[in-house]
Parts: structure tokens; C-alpha cells; sequence
């Protein structure tokens, strides 16, 4: 499907890439042309039917550019928009008129620089501009919210089949996501253009969100009026659909003023059924009253019936058995999870607390009554934090159904304004109440269990604080009155269960961080994927798809190929995608072409199910390599294998350090690079292996014309934490040396610049990442062999694990035996 790529002459520069060879260009009028998009195209003018029959001659691709005006029937270059999308054609009719009709695939934004000829074409210049796909937690989960705003602009929108919103399943990444979105929404090209400029993935799902925000309130709006006249036009003439619409229209003014009349009579009559907080009272009489004498059809009336729905839906008092049960709660967990032994013994120790604090307060209280149910509430907030995928939110809403109470989800990932908590003024046209409030109106009870997830996502800018406004929700000496700004009153918070959930605690403001009882859940080794998959997903994923669970058969060595292959990740959620994938194609094989059930998925069977693997061990340099070691990371999104690479080339005796690396970590490069150069003349066994170098001369290492330059690549994602030590001066020695490192072994360790390796931490994930990715040998520090005993064996069970105090230590199981000998016996020929 992708076309290829034309030929660069590689030059690489910051978020460009390299200038290319000349290619076609073909300016559109209307049309704008997205990466990976497939559009038809009719082409009428001379100079584009030139371009374009000239690019599908060659069986090259061609560029499209948009007109700035539509309206110019010749445009020069200074006409067009320099960003546009470099393109193949896939197919060419030449119509009777000697017009063309084309099909034109996208393939990458590139930038048109500078034409070389104008006739018969345009013949031009251009940068590639490359777009890093980000898969930052925050970009994922501005990801999921444009997908679920899509959806719903799918289903609104009049000329949009709902298939449409199918596209969004062939994203791989969130840009590639922001491209096909972007690409189906019906909006002008010029707004289209604007998205297409932009580069970054993450600003460009923003703009996307805004858009859809924008076209989906437009459209609810269109889809109501559409609705009522519909119904009336339903085989009436075509012509009398402006009239209907006028009549719909002076209708529902009519009705209005009889609505009125029952509104209120609907709204007095809730507002008696509710136990509403005096202050609460006292502003709904005062809303009906001006409900009563605003007109008929003024605006103000949406407004003042959205403020007395809103606090009408609240539940004011209203709960849910508050008992906790922990027994019951222990049974359920077991039932609904697999493993995670820890994280259930804490999180009912956690509940048994509460259980006591609350009897021993009715105890003193007597039944019911303000105290005990304040006392209901411990002093801290759980939180649950680990990689995705590991079951925290499941994990929370099955404490709910254990303790019979509603579970609300909140998500804080992307929040920036305060007033998404807090809530919004009235006089703000719009206005809605804060998440918190929505919850509990949601949930109907006072005490449900609230999910505030990702609370380590929230982020701060002039729109205010909203982590101040959590503070406010979370701490028990003020939540029981906590003051949403829509609501105007006080609501009591004190009895809703909050449990929050993270990726990374240390991205969690300190304030917020002292309330919380952390409970850390960690990714998942392979056997414990497998099971999870046989008694969690197996079942469930059949069960969502119409199946039974023993309609499709997953043996273990299937099972195994999917984690292998299929995803590369510290949770399940791509295991559970994977299977939801093959049952459905189960299921649609069944209908369509009689497959038997029940059907068994062997191994054999995966590619047709689900494509080629995406991981492969290959995906690890198998050959030794000189200046390229691996260390291990850890990340908010599990553990990781990072690549180092160091080389040596001519400059001003300078380290050089790329590929977003943060201060921490290029201190403990220049610390490696330190404990070198002050040891490698002066230790007998590091000056023997590097007796090879190209920069020994007799008076010893010469590197005052060159510099070290280190890179550790792995896209856009920042990398910091002094633990990449040990992997930073053994490819900085490689590289020195010219010595290969072995493959396959990975290594972690602060360096000190005596050469001392120290203890680091995330080893659990780091190991799951090592195991993952097909590392064979893991170089760790003797400090951690305490931590190693704490986790359990089939984590380390096909993993050397070699510990090490000091840098000299690990260099014959990084360069192996064979080669610290060999340079050993070199050198002393020297
Ligand atoms: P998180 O909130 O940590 O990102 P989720 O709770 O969404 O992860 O988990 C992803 C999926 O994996 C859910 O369907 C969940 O039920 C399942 N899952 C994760 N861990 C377990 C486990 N230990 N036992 C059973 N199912 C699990």
C-alpha cells in the first residue's frame, strides 16, 4: 500500500528531513490531501493534467499543494500553500473532454521550497517534514478523547455513513489518528489546510478537538430542528420543507408558552421530591421565579432550565448501602482478577480501616448522623499506579460492585482548566458544572465510587490550577461543602469514595501526593499474561462478541505467540485488543463462510488474523556492535529497552549529547565519560581493551580534535534518571576502543566517577522489559540483588542476571571473555 519513497539525499535537520529531488506538483482548488488518505481527483487544467500524467508515467509520486484562492484559474507558486502531501496516483482515467480522473494516495506533509521550471508544469523543490508519531500518555489520551468526539460527529453528521466511524480503528498512532479524523471531517479547506500545518501530533489533536467540539454542538442543534420537521414532511412534497421549517419554528414558540406553564409545574413539584440543602432551596425558588416571568422563547430560559435540571438530577442525600463489606470485597477481587496478591491485601487492609473508623464513630455517634459519616472517610485517598493496562481501573470498579455501589469514571488526563473541576460561572454562555458535580449527578447516590483517573495527567496553565481545585474535592476538612461554580451552592463530597489512579507518581503535584495512599501495581510477566488471558479475557472478549467461551480455542502456544508478537507492553490492553480482533473475524468467518464452531486459533493461524507480528526478537541487533550498548528505562508506561549509541568523530574535544535527554541523565553521561578518561591510561585492563583504538598514540589517548558524541534515539520520548551510567560508558568505551559489544545483554546502574555502579530503582519493570524484548543477560547492580529476591522467579527464571559493584566488573560479560583476553594478549605485544 505505501508508495515508495522517492530517493533523498540524506541531510537530516531538525523536525525535516532531508531536501529532495524535483517532483511534479499539481495545485488543488478544493481538495486537501491528507497522509495516507486515498481521494478521487478530476483534474481539468492544462498544467495539472500535465503533472499528474507525468508522475503516473513514471510510476512516481507527485505533490499536491492547495490554491490559497480557490477562485485563480492559473496560479503561480506564490499562489500555493508551501505545505502539502507528497503523493502517489493509483489510478488515471482520461475522460472523453481530455479532463482526467484520478485516484491519488497520500503519503508524508512535505514542504514545497522553490520551483526549478513552470512549464509544462510545476517542477519543485521540497523538504520533507516529518511529523514524530507521539505516544505520550497525554497524546494517547487526547487520542481517545478526538475518537470519541468523532464518533459522535459520525452519527450526527447527515452525509457521514456510520461505517465512517469505523476509519478510526486503522490508526496506528495518535498523528496517524489525527490525519484520518482530520481527513473525513466535512469542513472547508481552508480549515482543513490549517490542520494540516500543523506538525505537532499533539497540537493538531487539540485543534481537532476544538473542531469537532465546535461541529458537534452545531449539529446537535440541526439534527433536533431536522428531527421535528421530518416527522411532520414524512411524504409531503419537497417544496414545502422551507414552509414546514417556518412553521416548526413559530410552533415551538407557540408551545413554548404552554410548556411554560407545565415546566414549572414539573419543576416545583421535583423540587419538593428532593431533600435540596437550604442554600440549594433557596436558589431554585429563586430560578422558578424567573423562570415564571422571562417570555416566551427568550433566551435566558435554556439557560435557567439547564441550571434547575442540573440541580435537579443531583442526589442530595440520597445513598447507597454504605457498609463495607471486606470479606465480600476480598471474594470479589479474587473472582474478577488474577494475581496482584499485594495490591488486594493493601487495598483491604484499606477498606478494613475504613470499616473500623466508621463503627467506632457510630459507636460514639449513635446510628447515623453528620459525625459518623464523616468519620466514614479515611484521611487519605487510594491511588493506584502502574503502567496501562494493569488493571487499576478495573480493579476500582470492582470494589464497587463489591461494596453495591454505582461506579463513576473522571478523567483528569489533559485537564488544564480549573473550571473543569470547579465548574464554570453562569454568566459564561455554556456554563456546566465541574466533573465532580457531573459525576455525582451521573452516579444518582451521594456515595458512589468515583474513579478520578490519571490524576498525574492534569496539567496547569493560565486557565487556572486544577489541581488546587482536587485538593479542595479530596480533603475531608472541606470537602462536606465543597462550591461549584455553576451550582452556586455548597455540595457535601465528604461520602463519595474517591479512588484515584496514575502512570507516574512522580508527575503528581506534591500537595495532591501527601493525600494519597499509594498502591502500586506493576506490569505483568508473560505466564501471568497467559493466565489472565485464559480466565479474564478469554471469557469476556467471547462473551462481548456473542460467543461462548469455548467457541474459539486458544491453545497456550498461541496464546504465547500474541504476547510475543503482537504487543510489547507492561498490562493487557493490547492482549485483550488482540483477542477481541480474532473473535470477531471468528465470528464474521462463521456467518460467512460456515467455519465450524468450536474453531482452535493455532499459532499458524495468527497472521491471517491479525497480520504480520509487530515485535519480533530481530528487532534486537544479534550481532555484536561497536558504540551501541542497551541499557534499561522506566518509563510512566512500564519498563523499556533503550539503544545508546556513542561514536567518536572529529570536532573540539567536546561530549555531545542528543535524542531529549533529561539533566539527570546527562550528568551521569558525563560522569561516565569522566571515570574513562581519568582510568583508561592509568588501569591495566581498560587500557588493554582499548590497545585497538584509532586515538592511542604513544604519548597515550588523543581525543583533543574529536568529540564523543551520544545519542539515544526511540523517537520524540524524553529519557532521564542517572540509571543509564553503566550502558553510557560501555558504549562510550566500545566506541573508544572499537570494541563490539555482545548483543542481547542489557544493562542498569548509576556510575559514580571512581567507576562505582549504585543501586536503581523500576528494577521489576525493567526486568519485564529485558524479558520482553528478548534480552538474554541483564548487567545489574550488586545493590538490587535484595530487590531481585523480592520479585517473583518466572520474572528472572530465563534472564542471566549478572551483579556487578563496579564498572570494571562487567566488562568481560559486555565484551565477553574471549575479547577482553584477546585485546589482553594484543596488548602486551604493544
Ligand atoms: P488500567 O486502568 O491499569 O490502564 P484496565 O483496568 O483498563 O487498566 O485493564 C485493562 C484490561 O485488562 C481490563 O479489561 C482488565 O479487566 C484487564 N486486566 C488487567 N489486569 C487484570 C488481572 N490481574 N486480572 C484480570 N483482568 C485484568
Amino acid at each position: 500500500m505505501t508508495p515508495n519513497p522517492p530517493e533523498k539525499t540524506a541531510l537530516t535537520g531538525e523536525g525535516q528531513g532531508g531536501r529532495s529531488a524535483a517532483l511534479p506538483l499539481l495545485p488543488t482548488r478544493e481538495l486537501v490531501l491528507f497522509p495516507k488518505m486515498v481521494a478521487p481527483i478530476f483534474v481539468g487544467r492544462r498544467k495539472s493534467i500535465s503533472a499528474i500524467e507525468t508522475a503516473f508515467a513514471a510510476q512516481g509520486p507527485l505533490i499536491l499543494c492547495a490554491q490559497r484562492e480557490a477562485a485563480v484559474e492559473d496560479p503561480s507558486f506564490e499562489d500555493l500553500r508551501p505545505m502539502g502531501v507528497r503523493a502517489r496516483v493509483l489510478q488515471l482515467f482520461k475522460l472523453p473532454d481530455g479532463s482526467v480522473k484520478a485516484l491519488v494516495e497520500g503519503d508524508e506533509r512535505v514542504r514545497a521550497e522553490r520551483v526549478v521550471e513552470s512549464e509544462p508544469h510545476f517542477l519543485v523543490e521540497f523538504a520533507d517534514v516529518e511529523s514524530p508519531d507521539v505516544r505520550t500518555a497525554r497524546a494517547r489520551s487526547l487520542a481517545r478523547r478526538v475518537t470519541d468526539e468523532f464518533v459522535r460527529y459520525v452519527q450526527l453528521h447527515p452525509q457521514l455513513a456510520d461505517e465512517a466511524q469505523f476509519v478510526v480503528q486503522q490508526a496506528d498512532g495518535p498523528g496517524d489518528l489525527a490525519d484520518i479524523v482530520a481527513a473525513h471531517l466535512q469542513i472547508e479547506a481552508g480549515e482543513k489546510q490549517a490542520l494540516l500545518e500543523i506538525v505537532s501530533t499533539q497540537q493538531r489533536l487539540t485543534a481537532l478537538l476544538e473542531s469537532l467540539a465546535e461541529e458537534n454542538a452545531v449539529l446537535g442543534v440541526e439534527q433536533e430542528i431536522a428531527y421535528k420537521v421530518h416527522q411532520r414532511i414524512e411524504g409531503a412534497q419537497r417544496q414545502l420543507l422551507l414552509h414546514e421549517k417556518m412553521r416548526v419554528l413559530r410552533d415551538e414558540i407557540e408551545e413554548a408558552g404552554e410548556e411554560a406553564d407545565e415546566d414549572l409545574a414539573g419543576y416545583a413539584e421535583r423540587a419538593a421530591a428532593k431533600q435540596l440543602s437550604p442554600g440549594a432551596r433557596k436558589l431554585a425558588t429563586r430560578e422558578l421565579a424567573k423562570l415564571r416571568q422571562a417570555p416566551p422563547m427568550s433566551p435566558e430560559i435554556a439557560v435557567i432550565r439547564g441550571f434547575l435540571d442540573t440541580v435537579l438530577e443531583l442526589p442530595w442525600g440520597e445513598l447507597a448501602p454504605a457498609e463495607v463489606d471486606v470479606p465480600r470485597v476480598a471474594r470479589h477481587l479474587e473472582r474478577t482478577h488474577y494475581g496482584l496478591k499485594d495490591v488486594k491485601d493493601r487495598i483491604l487492609e484499606y477498606l478494613a480501616v475504613c470499616r473500623m473508623r466508621a463503627d467506632a464513630a457510630k459507636a460514639r455517634g449513635g446510628a447515623g448522623g453528620r459525625a459518623a459519616d464523616a468519620a466514614d472517610q479515611p484521611a487519605t485517598i487510594l491511588c493506584l499506579a502502574g503502567p496501562p493496562g494493569t488493571g487499576k481501573s478495573s480493579v476500582a470498579q470492582s470494589i464497587a460492585e463489591a461494596l453495591g455501589r454505582p461506579f463513576v469514571r473522571v478523567a483528569l488526563g489533559g485537564v488544564r482548566d480549573e473550571a473543569e473541576i470547579r465548574g464554570h460561572r453562569r454568566t459564561y454562555i455554556g456554563a456546566m458544572p465541574g466533573r465532580i458535580v457531573d459525576g455525582l449527578a451521573k452516579s444518582g447516590v451521594d456515595n458512589p465510587v468515583m474513579l478520578l483517573d490519571e490524576l498525574d495527567k492534569l496539567d496547569s496553565d493560565w486557565r487556572g490550577n486544577p489541581a488546587a481545585a482536587l485538593m479542595e474535592v479530596l480533603d475531608p476538612a472541606h470537602n462536606h461543602a465543597f462550591r461549584d461554580n455553576y451550582l452556586e451552592t455548597e455540595y457535601d463530597l465528604s461520602r463519595v469514595f474517591f479512588i484515584a489512579t496514575a502512570n507516574d507518581t512522580d508527575a503528581i503535584p506534591d500537595t495532591l501526593y501527601d493525600r494519597l495512599e499509594v498502591i502500586r501495581l506493576s506490569g505483568y510477566t508473560t505466564p501471568e499474561k497467559l493466565a489472565i488471558a485464559r480466565r479474564h479475557l478469554i471469557p469476556r472478549v467471547a462473551r462481548d462478541t456473542g460467543l461462548t467461551r469455548t467457541d474459539v480455542g486458544f491453545g497456550r502456544g498461541t496464546l504465547q505467540a500474541i504476547v510475543r508478537g503482537y504487543t510489547r507492553e507492561a498490562g493487557v490492553r493490547e492482549l485483550e485488543r488482540a483477542l477481541r480482533r480474532i473473535d470477531r473475524k471468528v465470528a464474521r468467518k462463521h456467518l460467512e463462510d460456515g467455519l465450524a464452531l468450536p474453531a482452535a486459533v493455532a499459532p499458524g493461524d495468527l497472521r491471517g488474523y491479525l497480520g504480520e507480528a509487530h515485535w519480533l526478537d530481530a528487532d534486537l541487533p544479534r550481532a555484536a556492535r561497536v558504540g551501541e550498548s542497551l541499557g534499561l528505562a522506566y518509563t510512566s508506561d512500564g519498563g523499556e529497552v533503550l539503544t545508546i549509541e556513542a561514536t567518536i568523530a572529529r570536532g573540539r574535544g567536546e561530549l555531545v549529547l542528543t535524542g531529549q535527554l533529561g539533566e539527570v541523565m546527562q550528568e551521569s553521561a558525563s560522569a561516565a565519560w569522566g571515570h574513562l578518561l581519568s582510568r583508561v591510561e592509568r588501569d591495566a585492563e581498560l587500557k588493554r581493551l582499548i590497545a585497538g583504538s584509532a586515538f592511542l598514540t604513544a604519548d597515550g589517548l588523543d581525543l583533543a580534535s574529536q568529540d564523543v558524541r551520544v545519542h539515544v534515539p526511540e523517537g520524540a520520548v524524553p529519557k532521564d534518571g542517572p540509571s543509564a551510567g553503566l550502558a553510557l560508558a560501555v558504549a562510550m568505551l566500545s566506541a573508544l576502543g572499537g570494541v563490539p559489544v555482545k548483543p542481547r545483554v542489557a544493562m542498569t546502574g548509576e556510575i559514580t566517577l571512581g567507576g562505582r555502579i549504585l543501586r536503581i530503582g523500576g528494577l521489576k519493570e525493567k526486568l519485564l522489559a529485558a524479558g520482553r524484548s528478548g534480552i538474554r543477560t541483564v548487567i545489574l547492580p550488586a545493590a538490587n540483588r535484595g530487590t531481585v529476591d523480592e520479585l517473583p522467579a518466572d520474572l528472572t527464571a530465563k534472564l542471566e542476571l549478572v551483579y556487578v559493584t563496579s564498572f570494571r566488573e562487567a566488562l568481560p560479560h559486555v565484551f565477553g571473555e574471549s575479547v577482553v583476553r584477546r585485546r589482553a594478549s594484543r596488548g602486551h605485544n604493544q
